[in-house]
């Protein structure tokens, strides 16, 4: 087994007031706890430091717009793009609805085609389906290989000139794979389409960024990288920004209002109608804080030791299959065979330990996997080798009881 110490000594679940002694958290995938330093800034931005954004004149909420603008910079530079490209909303859900609707309003036309993969979220699935049914355009899926990333072979043969846009996962929330992006990027390009990158499992376990990747848009949630619910990102290209209709009307994203004729702000704001999350915005710059300072390549390095952990604890139990690949980040599905997942998560619930039973919002990749649901523990900065421990004693207990 993996020696957790060697390779990663994270020793954080002092920061997470919510995680209580002997509680196996492992549903981070869903969504992360949070560390005393986000609930603390949440807290502040209310109790001292609280008022609107953009408009006042007065010093406090000129204030808080500074502070609401710096926490736009900060993310800009922890994922590698520009202040005015990135665009915050309400979660990675809106982010690809935003893109959907927007960008392909005006790029979209009848015979074009998008490309998904099989492991796609519904919420990388549904929104192009929609947009799709709009105009009239076609979505292809590229499979998996056999031991379940996207497979990007396949990709390069199904790609035409008809094909206008990518929409991947960049680790899937199932499976944990880990998409080679760039050569994703690259395929896309060369065909002349644009790629959205689903980066909402990458944020908080990889080190990201957006230009290494050349990707055109890139959308994750605050809430699965330690920061509050309600807020996320959308990065896209300026270029590409500048050139989209807005996503919804309302204050803030105007430049001129008349009965006659309404003209728009530049993009970011043009995108950002009425007050915004300013608390959910400033505790998202506290967690950026924080998981940057523990470091992406740390917390890669010690997900990766608990994933494999587990991988090689759960393999050394007959009755336990294991899905996706040995070097998934983070993220580790299973069934216990004969035992239905929601059973699985219950017996371990009475044992202290929380996973995620169900299609994981993945019922396309449940198909392709010829199950109904999977098992699913998934790992944050706060989970140590206890935790597995926890679990794989949960798990024969599970096998015990069903015989
Ligand atoms: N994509 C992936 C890969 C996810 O894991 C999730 C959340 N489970 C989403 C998209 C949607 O994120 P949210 O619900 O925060 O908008």
């Amino acid at each position: 087994m993996t020696t957790l110490t060697a390779t990663a000594p994270l020793d954080l679940l002092a920061d997470f007031p919510a995680i209580p002694a002997g509680w196996a958290y492992l549903d981070t995938a869903a969504t992360s706890q949070k560390p005393a330093q986000v609930i603390d800034a949440i807290t502040r931005s209310y109790d001292t430091a609280y008022a609107t954004v953009h408009r006042g004149v007065y010093q406090r909420s000129a204030d808080m717009t500074l502070a609401f603008e710096a926490a736009r910079c900060r993310v800009a530079q922890f994922i590698g793009g520009q202040e005015n490209e990135i665009v915050f909303t309400r979660g990675a859900t809106e982010g690809i609805n935003l893109v959907a609707q927007c960008w392909a309003q005006t790029n979209l036309k009848a015979g074009d085609r998008i490309l998904l993969s099989q492991l796609e979220h519904h919420s990388n699935i549904v929104p192009w389906q929609m947009a799709a049914e709009r105009v009239g355009a076609q979505i292809d899926v590229v499979p998996l290989t056999h031991d379940h990333r996207i497979d990007l072979d396949a990709m390069a043969a199904m790609l035409t000139e008809r094909h206008k846009l990518v929409a991947f996962a960049h680790v899937s929330n199932v499976l944990g794979s880990v998409l080679d992006a760039r050569r994703a990027a690259d395929l896309a390009h060369a065909v002349g389409a644009r790629i959205l990158i689903d980066g909402c499992q990458a944020v908080p376990r990889l080190a990201v960024d957006v230009a290494d990747l050349d990707c055109d848009f890139y959308v994750f949630s605050g809430h699965k990288l330690y920061g509050p619910t309600g807020i996320g990102v959308l990065w896209a290209r300026y270029d590409l920004l500048d050139a989209m209709p807005p996503y919804q009307g309302g204050g803030s994203m105007i430049d001129r209002v008349t009965f006659d004729r309404t003209t728009y702000a530049p993009p970011p704001g043009r995108f950002e109608a009425g007050t915004p999350h300013i608390t959910g915005v400033l505790g998202l710059h506290a967690a950026i804080d924080y998981v940057t300072s523990i470091g992406l390549d740390r917390i890669h390095a010690h997900e990766t030791a608990l994933v494999t952990r587990t991988r090689d604890a759960l393999a050394g139990l007959n009755s336990v299959r294991l899905f996706g690949p040995g070097d998934s980040a983070g993220i580790v599905s299973f069934e216990v065979q004969g035992v239905h997942p929601h059973d699985v998560a219950t017996i371990l619930d009475e044992g202290d330990v929380a996973i995620r039973a169900g299609h994981h919002c993945a019922q396309p990749l449940m198909d392709s996997l010829g199950v109904a649901a999977t098992a699913r523990a998934s790992f944050g900065v706060y989970n140590g080798a206890a935790d597995i421990d926890a679990l794989v004693k949960g798990i024969e207990r599970v096998t015990r009881i069903f015989g």
